[in-house]
């Protein structure tokens, strides 16, 4: 048996490894586990598995069912295939074009069926003494047609030793997320290790009752039978198991922040007498949508109701969230408060200053600005009116939430473009007050159930009508071949008065680079493709006030171009602005496109987009197929969901998602509302989870952000 060094501890802030709480035991360094040993151990790290608990949760990421497999004969192209065969013979066929081959024939029964890699010269030699002792594989790839018949093209593959131990052969066998150095085999034999030793310490964070009314495996069975289930209705079973609980950590600490917030008694209440409205439609230049209208009254309400407003707003882009803000902003200075509201770049933090002190010229509300880069002095006064409370309005990046930045009577809080900030960057600037009303922004439409989940703990109001006049979009993609031409029907636009976005193609993550892609594009843009009109470079790498400086100049039509990287991004509004050209738009991620399209569109004059893309992969082809079909927002998140996967689409900062291992918020909504249900019954029993403590010590372990403090 595995001694336990007790000076061996796991290393804090290296990676969080399995999000669970777990007993001493399953703290385990796992290179004490049976089996596993210094190297392997040095390997499961670049898997994030770090003690013996993390290995019990390294989840199989398919199986494959090795009870039987289909008879080569039976085989048709097309079909995804798990086979076993004897491998006959390996050839390195010589290539003129094209990367190097390693062609392999596998033989069963009934016939052949050949495999092939590209690029991994190394193989042959394994295959060769394969073939020479007539040794055994299972390979698993999609079936295709070819010159020499039947193919698989790069499988999955693995050799079938003699005596194959009873993990590999005959049963369904689980495929694990593996490194280099690290065979499926010998995964298996660890995480198996690990089930005999360590399993029954795990312990159940499931109250009883939810696994019965649920009907839900118990922890170890489902662990158990994750890894190495008897059958496929056994895998379904701890699947759903595990699923569940991952869904139900999620609300339930959803659930606790919602229930915190109401019971804040000190919540700032408005004066209902005060009206707003009057004073609105005086500054307003426009009418209000009805759907503004409506969310604005559900926020006043929420602010004079004596408990704190936690309200999410929708609403796809350019369908006016920013007069909403500033509705219940009036509404807290009207009422003798402060209000902040938190963008997530500096020209966006520039944009809505200025456009809040054009529509509060009429007034006598003072508005001020927090950036990073402001100068020292500018920002000192700032500050110095937010402290003493003779500003009103706050208006800034996340340098509001630092230190430094003080307010005398903080009300409200708003954050908009809320998916670029983390749960926890809300709550630093709502630690600014007392227990200030809170609304969040966002352009991510999400379907219903998944807000739920994702901000279990706001009410939801939704924009779901765009303000009068809007003409639709029209968006066309183009090869790169055809810029020429792209570039000569902008020149018509311009000399009709317009003005045009150019954005240049997404570089590295370095913006260092990106700046030097947009110098360049710029600079070819104003010697060859627009000789002649008023070219203008925004990029990441300004500073505050020269970046303010390009914009006004873009906003009052001294510049007919604006040339810039993605900074542009979010929120950027100049109605006059009708052309969006997207230089290689196969680079950018759909609701990128989506959030850049919306740039445009946003006043009387017919808007284009145009995507210059030669995309490569099929994933490419399809964002840009979709974008110009369709400009409904929904559906674009909906597609980019679909191609990208919850994680990536919400987002690491989304926290909740992100620790999905298992559960699918898209195919697992049936799953996801059950879990819901039960957590909010077991936090309206138990608020303080007394009655269950493996139960709370998961959520506080999972969601730190979550005030079990003051529930316990
Ligand atoms: P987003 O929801 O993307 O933040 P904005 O708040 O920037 O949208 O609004 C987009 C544009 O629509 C702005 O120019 C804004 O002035 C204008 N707008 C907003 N509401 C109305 C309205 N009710 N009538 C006319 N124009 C409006
Ligand atoms: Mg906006």
């Amino acid at each position: 048996m595995a001694t336990v060094d007790p000076t061996l501890t796991v290393k804090e802030g290296k990676s969080a490894p399995a999000n669970y709480a777990q007993p001493d035991i399953l703290q385990t360094p796992v290179q004490f586990v049976k089996g596993v040993g210094p190297a392997a151990s040095e390997l499961l790290k670049r898997l994030d598995i770090q003690t013996a608990g993390d290995l019990l949760r390294h989840y199989p990421r398919r199986y494959e069912d090795r009870t039987h497999f289909r008879e080569m004969i039976s085989i048709r192209p097309g079909e995804t295939i798990c086979v076993a065969g004897t491998v006959l013979s390996a050839e390195a066929p010589f290539t003129r074009h094209g990367p190097p081959i390693t062609r392999v024939t596998l033989q069963d029964a009934t016939g052949y069926i050949e495999c092939v890699w590209f690029n991994q010269p190394y193989l042959l030699k394994r295959f060769r003494e394969l073939a020479s002792r007539g040794g055994n594989i299972v390979a698993y790839g999609l079936a295709q047609e070819s010159r020499w018949g039947l193919q698989i093209q790069s499988p999955e593959w693995e050799e079938m030793e003699t005596g194959a131990d009873s993990l590999s052969w005959n049963r369904i066998v689980p495929i694990y997320p593996a490194t280099e150095g690290l065979r499926q085999g010998r995964i298996r034999r660890m995480i198996d290790s690990a089930l005999t030793r360590y399993v029954n310490a795990l312990e159940d964070v499931l109250p009883d009752s939810i696994r019965k009314q649920h009907h839900l495996l118990g922890i170890k069975e489902a662990i158990k039978a994750i890894h190495f289930p008897d059958s496929e209705s056994d895998r379904e079973c701890a699947r759903r198991r595990l699923v569940f609980e991952e869904f139900f950590l999620l609300q339930v600490s959803a659930a606790l922040r919602r229930l915190e917030y109401c019971n804040w008694r000190n919540a700032i209440r408005m004066n209902p007498q005060i009206d707003p409205w009057r004073e609105l439609s005086r500054l307003l230049p426009f009418d209000l949508t009805l759907a503004q209208r409506k969310a604005i009254e559900a926020v006043i309400k929420d602010m004079a109701s004596g408990s704190v407003m936690n309200r999410l707003l929708q609403g796809d882009v350019g369908s006016g969230k920013t007069v909403v803000a500033m509705a219940a902003m009036l509404y807290a200075a009207l009422n003798g408060y402060q209000a902040a509201l938190m963008v997530p770049t500096e020209i966006l933090a520039q944009q809505h200053a200025m456009v809040f002190r054009q529509l509060l010229a009429d007034s006598d509300w003072q508005v001020e600005l927090a950036t990073g880069s402001m100068r020292a002095r500018e920002k000192r006064h700032s500050l110095a009116r937010l402290a003493d409370g003779s500003s009103s309005f706050a208006i800034g990046t996340h340098a509001l939430i630092q230190e430094g930045v003080e307010f005398r009577r903080l009300a409200l809080v708003v954050v908009d473009e809320q998916h670029r900030f983390g749960v926890l960057q809300r709550q630093a600037l709502q630690l600014k007050s007392e227990a200030p009303h809170v609304l969040v922004m966002t352009a991510t439409p999400i379907p219903r159930t998944l807000t739920m989940t994702l901000y279990g703990d706001l009410d939801v109001s939704v924009l779901d009508e765009m303000p009068p006049n809007r003409r639709p979009i029209r968006t066309y993609w183009r090869q790169q071949g055809q810029r020429s031409s792209v570039y000569q029907g902008l020149q018509k636009l311009l000399d009709q008065g317009r003005q045009a976005y150019i954005v240049c193609p997404l570089v590295e993550q370095s913006e260092r680079l990106q700046a030097r892609a947009a110098r360049e594009l710029a600079e070819e843009v104003a010697k060859e493709r627009l000789l002649g009109y008023r070219i203008g470079l925004l990029h990441g790498q300004m500073n505050g006030s020269e970046k303010e400086k390009i914009m006004l100049q873009f906003r009052h039509h001294d510049l007919d171009v604006l040339v810039a990287t993605s900074v542009i991004e979010v929120g950027v509004d100049v109605p006059n602005a009708t052309v969006i050209i997207i230089e290689n738009a196969e680079r950018f991620g759909l609701s990128q496109l989506h959030q850049l399209r919306g740039r445009v569109g946003r006043g009387e004059h017919l808007s284009y987009c145009l995507l210059l893309a030669d995309p490569q992969s099929d994933d490419a082809f399809q964002r840009l197929q979709v974008m110009a079909q369709t400009s409904d927002g929904f559906k674009i998140a909906e597609e980019d969901l679909r191609i990208r996967g919850a994680g990536e689409f919400f987002g690491v900062k989304q926290s909740g998602a992100a620790d999905l291992r298992l559960g699918n918020l898209i195919t697992d909504v049936e799953l996801l509302e059950e879990s819901r249900q039960a957590a909010v019954n077991i936090v309206e029993t138990d608020p303080a989870l007394a009655r269950w403590p493996s139960l709370r010590k998961a959520v506080a372990h999972v969601h730190p952000s979550t005030e079990l403090a003051t529930i316990g």
